[in-house]
């Protein structure tokens, strides 16, 4: 029988293996590099912003499955929301990683809460957050994130 926990982790490496949005938008008007040096993770986030709505984004780069994973759940969760929006649930989806909030709580994630079990491996943590790092970079006009400084 296929328990949450199994369905959250093919979830993961279906997305990991056939990551989606991994193609960058044309007409792409933000643009960040994410780089993850405790796991050598790196990618690139491009985004075509109209009128404070993420209207097209995807990314390109290597990474683990953890990281590729995440940032082909990511394009699939931003795509048609506002910038305020977008940086809320990056928010949301820290502190789920982070364990800062359960799982139960975060059914509004929809795919996202696959990753809760990430909360468990402090090492992995980075990789699930690299993409939205990159993300929130690229909105808000940086040209690069790193999760080096993130706690
Ligand atoms: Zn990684």
């Amino acid at each position: 029988m296929l328990d949450a926990a199994t369905l959250y982790q093919d979830l993961i490496l279906d997305h990991g293996r056939r990551p989606r949005g991994y193609r960058f938008p044309e007409h792409a008007n933000c643009e960040a590099d994410g780089h993850n040096p405790v796991c050598g993770d790196r990618l690139t986030v491009k985004i075509r912003e109209e009128d404070d709505v993420v209207v097209d984004v995807g990314f390109q780069g290597s990474g683990c499955a953890i990281s590729t994973a995440a940032a082909s759940t990511m394009t699939e969760a931003v795509s048609g929301k506002t910038r305020s929006e977008v940086l809320a649930l990056a928010q949301r989806f820290r502190a789920l990683v982070t364990g800062q909030i359960d799982p139960s709580e975060a059914r509004d994630l929809g795919k996202l809460a696959a990753f809760a079990g990430v909360s468990k491996f402090p090492m992995r943590v980075k990789c699930a957050t690299l993409a939205w790092h990159t993300l929130v970079a690229a909105l808000e006009g940086d040209t690069g994130a790193t999760t080096e400084t993130d706690e």
